[in-house]
């Protein structure tokens, strides 16, 4: 088998799965783009097999620390492994994430679940060239009504992959409700203008939805509506939701009427709506912030922060005494810190105090490997703002 030497001191020593380009010291043999490889380091000692992509920045993913084929039965087992972990977090309704890439043994690999339809991404051209065998592990596995593949995630330029989507395997559901803890969901994995609901955001619906009763909650960067509808059914005093996307606002609506709550809507850019909003008296006492990534590389993280701070210093301005301030962020460039550190520099402009009720997370379907860093993206903080005494 061809492979790759690993320079000493690479991530790969330190638990990491990735080598990077300027971390190979020598190549032996000659891998096509996409074939499986050996790593190796110094001495000659295997370190496990990979998949190989030199257009790729990160030049090979180690997917075992074995000798190991990419067939029908390594698929079989590896999804079958992940089941049995997706089992082990008893979910009242089978809507998780199956795989979750380099945390399930899969580099590249995400398969959401919504009952018998399947959504897959391949992100990584290796597992994109056997994605007919991905499927056919999740036939015999699952017995699926459907396979869908969404692969049009911008990610997919850095492997030189090209936007794809469409039937993999069963028949097209079209547009289909899902029901998570007895809340309803509008689901259109073919068509919909993105691959299904936010799962990993479920736990924290919930966690904010807990604090809803009597408030007056502003969901900003609502898409579906996830948070606004969990806080409607706890009986907030009253739900306002704002997003930029027509399809989103769509399927909000849509959701609100099927779980028969009242939600306003307002399609408007968070920043303007935020800034007009300003009142004598501050008009909400629970507002969420989950926008979408406002950073795609290291280099506009600066800028990104600066956003960041924006829409939390005029979020708190628009906060009663007491109030709660739920954010998220889900960029993978701006770590736990740097966030916390944003959100208590806007509270020093807002002249706020916050007191911290609870730190949130990624929902468990989505685990997290510490020495992979790139697997935890999602962070998420729930303060109360402290009234001034
Ligand atoms: N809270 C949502 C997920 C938010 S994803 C949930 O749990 O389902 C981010 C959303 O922000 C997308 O729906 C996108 O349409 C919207 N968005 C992006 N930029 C925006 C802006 N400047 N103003 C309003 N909405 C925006």
């Amino acid at each position: 088998m061809a492979g790759i030497v690993v320079k000493p001191r690479s991530r790969i020593f330190h638990g990491h799965d990735w080598v990077y380009s300027s971390e190979v010291h020598k190549m032996f043999g000659k891998p096509e783009p996409g074939d499986v490889i050996s790593i190796k380091d110094f001495k000659d000692r295997k370190l496990g097999t990979a998949i190989y992509n030199p257009e790729s920045q990160i030049i090979a993913r180690r997917f075992s620390r074995r000798t190991q084929k990419l067939d029908t039965d390594f698929f079989i087992r590896r999804l079958e492994r992940a089941l049995s972990l997706r089992e082990t977090m008893a979910f009242d309704d089978p809507v998780y994430r199956l795989t979750w890439s380099e945390s399930d043994g899969l580099p590249g690999v995400i398969i959401d679940r919504y009952g018998d339809h399947f959504v897959l991404q391949t992100l990584t051209l290796a597992m994109d060239q056997r994605k007919e065998l991905i499927a056919e592990a999740l036939v015999k596995i699952f017995s699926p009504a459907s396979i869908i593949e969404r692969n049009d995630s911008p990610i997919r330029k850095a492997e030189g992959l090209e936007i794809e989507k469409g039937l993999l395997y069963g028949e097209a559901p079209g547009r289909f409700q899902v029901t998570v803890k007895g809340i309803n969901f509008a689901v259109n994995p073919l068509d919909g203008h993105k691959t299904g609901l936010y799962l990993d955001q479920f736990d924290n619906y919930q966690a904010v939805a807990d604090l809803a009763k009597g408030r007056r909650v502003l969901d900003c960067f609502c898409n579906e509506a996830g948070f606004a509808l969990h806080c409607a059914r706890n009986e907030a005093q009253s739900v306002q939701a704002i997003d930029s996307s027509e399809p989103a606002l769509d399927c909000a609506r849509e959701n609100a009427d099927s779980n028969q709550v009242e939600i306003e809507f307002t399609n408007a850019n968070v920043f303007d709506f935020l800034k007009e909003s300003e009142a004598e008296t501050p008009p909400y006492d629970l507002i969420i912030l989950d926008p979408p990534s406002f950073t795609r590389n290291r280099k506009s993280v600066k800028d990104a922060l600066r956003g960041y701070k924006e829409i939390h210093l005029r979020a708190l301005k628009l906060l009663s005494k007491d109030g709660i301030l739920a954010t998220f962020c889900c960029s993978h460039h701006v770590n736990r810190k740097m966030f916390l550190d944003t959100i208590c520099d806007s509270a020093v402009d807002a002249k706020a105090t916050l007191r911290l009720l609870s730190s949130h997370s990624q929902r468990q379907d989505h685990p997290i490997v510490p020495t992979i860093p790139e697997s935890e993206y999602l962070k998420g903080f729930i303060f109360q703002k402290m009234a001034t005494w």
